[in-house]
């Protein structure tokens, strides 16, 4: 056990893929979740059910755009009144455009800066207040290989999970003197629908581990970062060597 029972964690995109195996993986460890989800109710009440029936925590889903911040004002705001309070916050939701760069509509540029980057910090930005209030805190940020070494068609991409690694290390420091941590985990190929046209991608030849990876191997990563009271401005690799 990592001695997390008993805290509540906010999970974006806890509805499907990584997300949902993150809300698992907590609530085995007795934390409440609030998952927020896009679009897919039917999706996040599936995994808000399962947490309930089979873990026995307290789990309700949140329908909020991430990229809108007022919205996500009033959904941080709602959590704090359902939940009381919340130690952790894990940015997850996150989208794909991808294309050719001289080829890419402003709209696919904008619609993956907006999700991934400025998701997390509507999130942060927001949820700060909760966590000086509990005077507890710990942020974990679901970045990308891809915003480590690049990949070609995926630039918007690249740059919205390489903005997240700025924001997590600026975020770090600036909260680490309130004791709050904030770090990110970068996911290399990992099976969800999010990959699920990638399955002939050449770059699978190149992982050293041989296969893609799991959700619940991005889960375990973030279940210890959540518990490793000394770590923070990290970004955890989890990636079958990929980006070594
Ligand atoms: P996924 O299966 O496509 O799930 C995406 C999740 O994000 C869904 O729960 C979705 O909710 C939610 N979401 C999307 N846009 C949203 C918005 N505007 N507001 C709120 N929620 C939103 O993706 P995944 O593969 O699990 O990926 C999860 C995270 O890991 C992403 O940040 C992704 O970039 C990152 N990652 C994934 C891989 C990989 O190989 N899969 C590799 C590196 C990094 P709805 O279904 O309700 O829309």
């Amino acid at each position: 056990m990592l001695n997390l029972k008993g805290k509540t964690a906010v999970v974006t995109g806890g509805s499907r893929g990584i997300g949902e195996a993150i809300a698992y993986k907590f609530a085995s460890e007795g934390v409440n979740i609030a998952v927020v989800y896009g679009g897919n109710a039917q999706a996040a009440e599936k995994v808000c059910g399962k947490c309930a029936e089979e873990y026995g925590v307290k789990a309700i889903p949140y329908q909020c755009d991430v990229s809108k911040f007022d919205v996500v004002k009033e959904t941080v705001a709602k959590i704090k009144s359902d939940f009381g309070s919340a130690q952790i916050l894990v940015n997850n939701a996150g989208i794909t455009r991808d294309g050719l760069v001289a080829m890419m509509k402003e709209e696919d540029f904008d619609a993956t800066l907006n999700t991934n980057l400025k998701g997390a910090f509507n999130m942060i930005r927001h949820m700060t207040g909760v966590f000086l209030r509990a005077k507890e805190g710990c942020i974990i940020n679901i970045t990308s290989v891809a915003g480590i070494m690049g990949n070609a068609g995926q630039s918007n991409y690249a740059a919205s999970k390489a903005g997240l690694i700025g924001l997590t290390k600026s975020v770090a420091k600036e909260l680490a003197p309130r004791g709050i941590r904030c770090n990110a985990v970068a996911p290399g190929f990992i099976k969800t629908d999010m990959t699920e046209a990638q399955t002939d991608n050449p770059l699978l030849s190149m992982i050293p581990l041989g296969e893609m990876g799991k959700p619940e191997d991005i889960a375990e990563a973030v279940a210890y970062l959540a518990s490793a009271g000394y770590v923070t401005g990290e970004v955890l690799r989890v990636d079958g060597g990929i980006a070594m």
